[in-house]
């Protein structure tokens, strides 16, 4: 089959004009991305002009043939690169962007007429293999992008593209002008630049879908407030512990933290909770996974065993009264009651020692809130968990006295 040059160019216009129509779609619900998606499909509104104007090149006068053409074309691909450049949160290169276009536009239009057939080959090459490799570059670094599937595809179908604009030079050059070698490298062109064509928009969506998944399943993970993890993630993660170390199961609640909403108002019990979730997220070790499981109670899955996290349980609790002391918007310190018990992995097993950990915590409770308490299934520490309150107390009255009377 011998392909025919002027039905891909117009295969290369459909097909461009349908990606417009896709790329505008998709911009009606990809949220923030939507600037993305339209300039994206800016881009091939001048693909398609420029397009629509090669099949007549050679009865049209060179400057709205091989001139305007070129120039749409060029300024296509320098409209995508900002499309490429938004992608990879360089939303400002728009402007410079659209300024070459302007600039492209003001210095190649005037010269068309006079330059020949093979200057606009040379010119068209290179621009177009120049702004191809700086968008698969741009890709490539784009850190904001970095974890998506998409984006060494994306990278790959720009490389590819400046390839084929660099490589047809020396074959042309070294077929001089052969007719037939000229024909197959206009049909190798245009068939690859229909494939580019679609490839790119349907990258360009697949970032943007993947990229908004990504949101989602983190959202689905995350807790509101206090930006934790959340239950799910808790449990997800549980998973995942190491099955050859010991780790150990912290559950916190705050203590009489029903009186903090009904004296300050809920929107104070927030900022309780936040502050809870930032101590602790300062206090407890890097590898600690930290959740809200729900109301003002919380839990921790830490490396060690629970006698070992005790200390770091104890100075969590004592942190955290601290800074509801310093937190101007209470006049009463808050206290915090934990309880801890040992993890072991496997599915299952963190529901096992989260009722281990709540009945250590429904202990610390009855015999007065405000400490740390084990699991009893766990071997005793040698030093007393209570807190030293004559070490740790303030001056200051703790809600369970002061907001009880
Ligand atoms: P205890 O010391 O026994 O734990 O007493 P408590 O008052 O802390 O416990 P209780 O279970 O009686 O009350 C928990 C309160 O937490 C009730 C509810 O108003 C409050 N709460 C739950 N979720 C939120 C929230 O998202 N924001 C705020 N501000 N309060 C919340
Ligand atoms: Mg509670
Ligand atoms: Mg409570």
């Amino acid at each position: 089959m011998r392909l025919d040059v002027l039905t891909l160019y117009y295969l290369l216009v459909g097909t461009s004009v349908l990606m417009v129509a896709l790329t505008l779609w998709e911009s009606l619900s990809a949220g923030r991305r939507h600037l993305e998606l339209r300039l994206c499909a800016a881009a091939y509104v001048l693909f398609a002009l420029g397009s629509s104007l090669l099949p007549a090149v050679s009865e049209t006068p060179i400057l709205i043939g091989r001139g305007l053409s070129h120039v749409m074309i060029a300024c296509g691909y320098a409209v995508l690169i900002a499309a490429v450049a938004a992608l990879t949160g360089r939303r400002a290169w728009r402007w410079p962007l659209f300024g070459f276009c302007a600039a492209y536009a003001a210095v190649w239009l005037p010269l068309a007429p006079f330059l020949t057939n093979v200057s606009w080959f040379w010119i068209s090459s290179l621009t177009i293999a120049g702004i191809n490799l700086v968008g698969a570059a741009l890709v490539w670094r784009g850190r904001s992008i970095a974890d998506l599937r998409a984006r060494p595809l994306l990278a790959a179908t720009f490389l590819v593209h400046a390839a084929v604009y660099l490589v047809r030079l020396p074959i042309l050059l070294a077929a001089d002008s052969a007719g037939a070698v000229r024909h197959s490298l206009a049909v190798a062109t245009v068939f690859e630049g229909v494939l580019f064509a679609v490839a790119v928009p349907a990258l360009f969506i697949g970032a943007i879908r993947e990229e908004r998944e990504q949101q989602l399943v983190a959202a689905s993970r995350t807790d509101f407030l206090t930006g934790l993890d959340n239950r799910r993630a808790l449990f997800q993660e549980a998973l995942r512990l190491p099955a050859d170390a010991p780790h150990a199961l912290l559950l916190a609640d705050l203590d009489h933290f029903k009186r903090v909403n009904d004296r300050y108002g809920h929107e104070t019990g927030d900022h309780v909770l936040k502050l809870f979730a930032r101590v602790a997220a300062a206090e407890l070790p890097p590898g600690a996974i930290i959740a809200r499981l729900g109301g003002e109670e919380f839990a921790a899955i830490l490396p060690g065993t629970p006698e070992a996290v005790a200390a770091t349980a104890r100075r969590l609790a004592s942190r955290f009264t601290e800074a509801t002391r310093r937190f101007e918007a209470l006049d009463a310190e808050i206290t915090v009651s934990i309880g801890l018990a040992a993890l072991s992995s496997g599915s299952g097993s963190l529901a096992d020692a989260l009722r281990a950990a709540d009945a250590a915590l429904y202990r610390a409770k009855a015999e007065g809130r405000d400490r740390v308490e084990i699991d009893a299934a766990t071997p005793l520490p040698e030093r007393p968990l209570r807190f030293n309150r004559a070490a740790t107390r303030p001056a200051r009255t703790p809600w369970s006295t002061k907001a009880a009377g």
